[in-house]
Parts: C-alpha cells; sequence; structure tokens
C-alpha cells in the first residue's frame, strides 16, 4: 500500500515537473532560461529590439553581421527555426525578399516596424513602371521612434507580465532618438550645399526629414547598379553644384563612387544605411545611434555645414 502511494506521488510529481517545464518551453520558446526570444530580420530592427527588450530578451538576427539584407537568403534550418520565435520583427516595406513567404506560416507574434508609417514609394529594381514602397525609413530618427513603439507593442502583448518594463526602456530609447533627431537638425541648419550624392537609393526619408537632395547612384537596392549616362549625369551634377564629396557605404564596394570622385576631383566619405554592421564594428560597441552621429559629421563635412 505504502508502495503504490509512494508510486503515485513519484508519477504525479513527474506529471507536475512536466507540465511546468512545457509551461516554459510554450510561453517562451526556450528550454534553457525565461527570456523572450526574437527574431529581427535585419540588424537595425535587431539594435531596436534589444534596447527595448533589455535583459528579457533574447534577440536573433536572421541577416548574419555584414550581409546586405536587399537580396540575403536564410537557410532552411534559420527560417524553420525563427517559425517558433514568439516574437518575429521585420520591415514591412520592399525589403527582405524572403519575408512574404515566411509570414505565410507564422503564427506567434509579428511585429511589422512600418505599422502607422506612411511609406514612400519607390520605382521597383527590375521594372521602373511599377511602384514597390521604399524600405530605408529607420534612417530616420523620428520614424525610428515609431518603430520602437511597434516593437514594445509587440514585446507586451507576447510577454504581459513584462509591459512596463518594455514601455520603460522603449521610453528611453526613444529620448536618445530624439536627441539624436535634434542633432541633426540642428546640425544640418546652416549648410553651403543641401545636395548628397549617395551610394544606394537608401536615404529618401533621412533627406525629406532635413531637407536634403538626395542623389543616388545605384537604386533602391545596391546590386542595381546606374547605366553609364546615369554616371555621367551624377558626374555633371558633382560639378554643377561645386559637391566636394561623393558617399559609400559600408557593405558594398566604393567602385562607383571612386569612379565620379576621380572624374570630378571630389573625394569619398561614408554614409552608412546600417543595414548591417560587421561583427569588428558590433564588438567595438558600435551600434545605429552612433553610427547616425558618424553619418552626421560626414553629412556636415561634405555640405559644408556651420
Ligand atoms: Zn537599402
Amino acid at each position: 500500500m505504502t508502495k503504490k502511494i509512494l508510486a503515485s506521488l513519484v508519477l504525479l510529481l513527474v506529471v507536475v515537473a512536466g507540465v511546468v517545464y512545457a509551461t516554459k518551453y510554450n510561453s517562451t520558446g526556450s528550454s534553457s532560461n525565461d527570456k523572450l526570444r526574437v527574431v529581427a530580420s535585419y540588424y537595425p530592427l535587431y539594435d531596436f529590439a534589444k534596447n527595448v527588450g533589455k535583459d528579457k530578451v533574447l534577440v536573433s538576427n536572421m541577416t548574419p553581421a555584414g550581409s546586405e539584407p536587399h537580396d540575403y537568403e536564410p537557410s532552411a534550418k534559420a527560417l524553420a527555426d525563427a517559425q517558433k520565435a514568439p516574437v518575429f520583427v521585420y520591415n514591412g516595406g520592399y525589403m527582405e525578399p524572403w519575408v512574404s513567404g515566411f509570414l505565410h506560416d507564422y503564427k506567434n507574434t509579428p511585429v511589422k516596424a512600418s505599422d502607422g508609417i506612411d511609406l514612400l514609394s519607390a520605382e521597383a529594381e527590375d521594372n521602373p513602371a511599377e511602384k514597390v514602397q521604399d524600405p530605408h525609413f529607420w534612417l530616420d530618427p523620428v520614424l525610428a521612434q515609431k518603430i520602437v513603439d511597434n516593437i514594445r507593442d509587440g514585446f507586451s502583448k507576447a510577454d504581459p507580465a513584462n509591459q512596463d518594463f518594455y514601455a520603460k526602456n522603449a521610453s528611453d530609447y526613444k529620448a536618445q532618438l530624439a536627441k539624436l533627431d535634434d542633432d541633426f537638425r540642428s546640425g544640418l541648419s546652416q549648410c553651403k550645399l543641401r545636395t548628397v550624392i549617395s551610394s544606394h537609393d537608401a536615404f529618401s526619408y533621412l533627406g525629406k526629414r532635413y531637407n536634403l537632395d538626395i542623389a543616388s547612384i545605384a537604386g533602391l537596392s545596391p546590386e542595381e547598379e546606374p547605366s553609364a549616362a546615369k554616371l555621367a549625369e551624377l558626374s555633371q551634377l558633382v560639378k554643377d553644384k561645386g559637391i566636394n564629396y561623393v558617399f559609400f557605404e559600408s557593405l558594398v564596394s566604393p567602385r562607383l563612387a571612386d569612379t565620379i570622385a576621380s572624374e570630378t576631383g571630389a573625394k569619398t566619405l561614408v554614409f552608412d544605411p546600417i543595414e548591417g554592421l560587421s561583427d569588428a564594428d558590433q564588438k567595438q560597441g558600435k551600434n545605429y545611434l552612433s553610427v547616425q552621429r558618424e553619418n552626421l559629421q560626414n553629412l556636415r563635412t561634405s555640405l559644408a555645414c556651420q
């Protein structure tokens, strides 16, 4: 009789432990800890998610460090693993080629970064007659604050017990983005030039926010290369406006910017669309805010601002 009771107790314990383990596993998507598991499709969304979730989330980036998210395709294994994440953060414009297929099967909490943002339209890569939604809104520090709100709301929905924590972090990070916006506004208020030659067409939102004319060498994605006529037109623009710097970006070859610079006697500088940071940059502590500050410095140099 005692043996039977003991056996029942042991069985009960095993069942209870199993239920506790299963509940924990399902609510966080992680068997090893209590953190909310989050997958972001590419770097800036990953950086924003880490700032909102801090030590209560485990964020992974689907686009490896140093890869260009416009044309990156994750492996089948990475996609299957991301399907299990309780939260998935993605752009919402014409950005990651794999996301629409992924969302078809995704059942947890998707966070569309562009929710509540009016997207600009741009020419499609393969067919200029077709209009697509320009995805580069994270580069505008005002719109970036809206992305942070969307991430906060997704985290609160998936993990309501910590919603006050996410709200506080989001508010702190938005204050830093608001300060960045102030610095761009004042830093670019008195400049000799307003025209920027950028590498690919990534700066329409930033240009609109700070009243800059952006002419880009490549199209909406960096692999969309310009014609010889387009390059000649840009060289003429550099000469006509007295532009002293042509921009290139960290993940793409500076070859075309160098061509225009050597034809016109201009120099080159980095204007980084922050589509991905290398491992070395991340280890050095670089992030969205620090690279935007470098962008501001380089813009001030190129536009001869006071
Ligand atoms: Zn881009």
